[in-house]
């Protein structure tokens, strides 16, 4: 398949960006075997959209997606390992391009042939149905992260943190940053078959007031301006999780922050 080779100095910083939370994604022990995937919008960044051509193979979608008429991603490829893509991000990674309709997409490498595949991740029907909302509503959110944080999957294996209100209750007051930086907490995501269109659409609702959602007993779908901003969203609820098991663990209830000192970090955080 052709090769695009990526000049544009923002776009190989994007590329180093997604390499670097590959490998965090990795270390955290949140992307065993070819778990979680990556994209990031890169519209407008490069000329990388004038190198498409019609030589490029073109694949048809199966919903159409107008507001993404002409744009231009950076995607990890399916089966590809983060650990893998971390060292060679080029080669994990692919360029799509949508047709004007947005019901179709012309792909380019970024680098060599990957082994494990040449085609975008299978989550790209989620990837671009996010991307178009995001467009609808004019956010800044270039990219969209998906990985299996253990600490918050765990979470959802516990029936009464199946529940957002509850679930964002703790998140905020087991650490007091997590409330400033995660002010609208996550979107809570009830179980469905991953791929299958009833999760997708619950995630677009749940990212409409979020920009996390979590999906019970399967992992995390974060955007965020850029890929370190998406990890450190994750990365935070993490840490809120896993102060609470560490305290469960050592047989004690956490005593948490009380509703006033919430208060404060609520309206602190709206200054931020
Ligand atoms: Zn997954």
């Amino acid at each position: 398949m052709k090769v695009i080779k990526i000049q544009n100095r923002a776009v190989r910083k994007l590329l180093k960006e997604m390499a670097e939370v590959a490998g965090f994604l990795w270390q955290r022990g949140w992307a065993e075997r070819n778990a979680g995937n990556i994209s990031v919008n890169i519209t407008g960044l490069a000329d990388e959209k004038n190198l498409f051509t019609e030589d490029h193979p073109f694949f048809k979608l199966e919903t159409e997606y107008p507001d993404l008429s002409g744009k231009v991603f950076l995607i990890s490829i399916t089966g590809s390992h983060m650990r893998d893509l971390a060292r060679k991000p080029k080669r994990n990674v692919l360029l799509i391009r949508l047709n004007e309709k947005g019901n179709g997409y012309w792909m380019a490498l970024a680098g060599k042939d990957n082994p494990t595949g040449t085609s975008p991740t299978s989550e790209l029907p989620t990837h671009l149905g996010i991307h178009q909302m995001i467009a609808q509503n004019g956010g800044n959110e270039k990219t969209v992260l998906h990985t299996h944080v253990t600490e918050l999957i765990a979470l959802t294996q516990i029936k009464e943190y199946c529940n957002e209100k509850k679930l964002n209750r703790l998140f905020w007051t087991m650490h007091p940053e997590t409330a400033i930086f995660v002010p609208d907490g996550v979107g809570f995501v009830p179980y469905s078959t991953p791929g299958s269109q009833d999760i997708a659409d619950e995630t677009l609702k749940a990212l409409e007031n979020h920009k996390v959602a979590l999906w019970e007993k399967h992992g995390v779908f974060a955007i965020a301006p850029g890929p370190l901003e998406a990890f450190d969203l994750i990365d935070i609820l993490a840490k809120s999780a896993k102060i609470f098991f560490l305290v469960r663990s050592a047989g004690y209830d956490p005593q948490g922050l009380t509703d006033e000192q919430l208060k404060i970090l609520k309206a602190l955080a709206d200054k931020f």
